[in-house]
């Protein structure tokens, strides 16, 4: 379970976050949307530990994340996290590419990561592309390398920023599907996306991120279907 608690974060004088609650249960899929500059990349920066708070506080499976006690490094091995890009080591393949974390930061040992690997290689369809080298893959199949990488870990959580953003439009349907996949697999999830339409289908839940605050969270059909903040509704119609 992701809690969070009554989060503030600033970058200099600017606030970004202001006062986030927020709880995420085992097996949910939660998706931010919310205009530029909201907050949401910084929230997810700040759920695993890359970004200090200034008050309140993340939990993650009982763990303060930002506790001066706390083991960064093996908090973040339970949660992954995929951007809108991701620089593959261009001289690794994509197998190398997605064995690495596992053996440097897991120690585990070849055989076991590439058997690893492959396995999540091949979940998100990327079983033929073992040898290819990341610079011959498509978009759409760079990101679903980097979804693999992160899979390779065993993570409890996954968090998504944006991971089509940067993709031509006909690459995004099949990053999409690989994230309805695991949703459907039931890992839990927290994905800050534009699509709309995949915030609809997959969500559990719908978060509204205006200027740090979370106007909004709903269950789709409510969200898009009668949202109550004035701000949601502005926004849903300008993406509409
Ligand atoms: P987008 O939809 O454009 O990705 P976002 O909702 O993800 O926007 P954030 O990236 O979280 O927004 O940024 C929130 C605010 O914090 C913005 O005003 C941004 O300029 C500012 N910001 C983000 N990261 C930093 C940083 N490292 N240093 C200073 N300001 C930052
Ligand atoms: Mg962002």
């Amino acid at each position: 379970m992701i809690e969070i608690h009554d989060v503030h974060k600033s970058f200099g004088q600017l606030e970004v976050l202001k006062g986030i609650e927020l709880t995420v249960d085992k097996g949910e899929v939660v998706t931010i949307i919310g205009g530029s500059g909201s907050g949401k990349s910084t929230l997810l920066t700040c759920i695993n530990g890359l970004e200090p708070i200034a008050s309140g506080r993340i939990v993650v499976d009982g763990t303060e994340v930002h506790a001066k006690s706390t083991d960064l490094n093996r908090l973040r091995r339970k949660i992954g996290i995929v951007f809108q890009q991701w620089n593959a080591f261009p001289h690794l393949t994509v197998l190398e590419n997605v064995t690495l974390a596992p053996r440097k930061v897991l120690g585990m040992g070849k055989a076991e990561a590439e058997e690893i690997a492959r396995t999540q290689l091949a979940h998100v369809g990327l079983g033929d592309k073992l040898a290819t080298y990341p610079a011959r893959l498509s978009g759409g199949q760079q990101q679903r390398m980097a979804i693999a990488r992160a899979l390779a870990m065993s993570p409890d959580y996954m968090l998504f920023d944006e991971v089509t953003s940067a993709l031509d439009p006909q690459l995004v349907g099949e990053v999409l599907e690989t994230l309805k996949m695991l949703a459907e697999e039931g890992m839990t999830m927290i994905c800050v996306t534009h699509e709309m339409a995949f915030a609809r289908d997959v969500s559990d839940r719908v978060a509204y991120f205006h200027k740090g605050v979370m106007a909004e969270i709903g269950v789709p059909d409510q969200i898009f279907g009668d949202p109550q903040h004035p701000e949601t509704r502005k926004f849903l119609a300008s993406v509409r």
